[in-house]
């Protein structure tokens, strides 16, 4: 596996709608595994393949349980995903991004939902989300159509600033 080096603002692959992943090659599992890899050495909780100047649908997430610090984490791998449905409940989380160093921002995105994807092999897969791995998964997805967290956030600050709001509890 190898650290792939993560492409930042204003690299065109960000802006661009990623495409549908159809060959589940020897190189799509090679990619998989060294965006797994270069997640946690970034380290973050979630990776789309265009941060890795690859134009595919795909991403990956790392994720424990939120109401149980204790819970191992879970790897999520999903191509092709699409958001069949979504809560009408929302909330307001800080989302920070790996391609976006700087700057962290409050996004409002539903509470819940429901991915319909392909595993890495190419098996269709069913994830029901809440809170913050509800909220990766819409980051993530956002990517592969080439929209960032500040497209949409309510407000944007300087990540590393003394003076940050205070962030809303999500
Ligand atoms: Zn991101």
């Amino acid at each position: 596996m190898t650290v792939r080096t993560i492409v930042t603002v204003p690299h065109p692959v960000l802006r661009r709608q990623a495409k549908k992943v159809t060959d589940f090659n020897a190189e799509l599992q090679t990619l998989i595994d060294d965006m797994i890899e270069t997640m946690r050495a970034a380290p973050g909780v979630g990776l789309a393949a265009p941060q890795v100047n690859v134009p595919l649908r795909l991403f990956v997430a790392e994720f424990g349980d939120e109401d149980d610090p204790e819970a191992p984490t879970q790897v999520y791998v999903v191509i092709n995903p699409r958001i069949v449905a979504a809560s009408r409940e929302t909330e307001i989380g800080v989302e920070g991004c790996l391609s976006i160093p700087e700057l962290v921002g409050e996004v409002v995105r539903p509470r819940a939902v429901t991915v319909k994807g392909l595993d890495r092999h190419g098996q269709p897969l069913t994830l029901k989300a809440k809170g913050w791995l509800a909220r990766i998964f819409q980051h993530e997805i956002d990517h592969l159509q080439g929209v960032l967290f500040t497209d949409h956030a309510l407000r944007v600050w300087d990540a590393e600033a003394e003076t940050e709001p205070q962030a809303t509890a999500d």
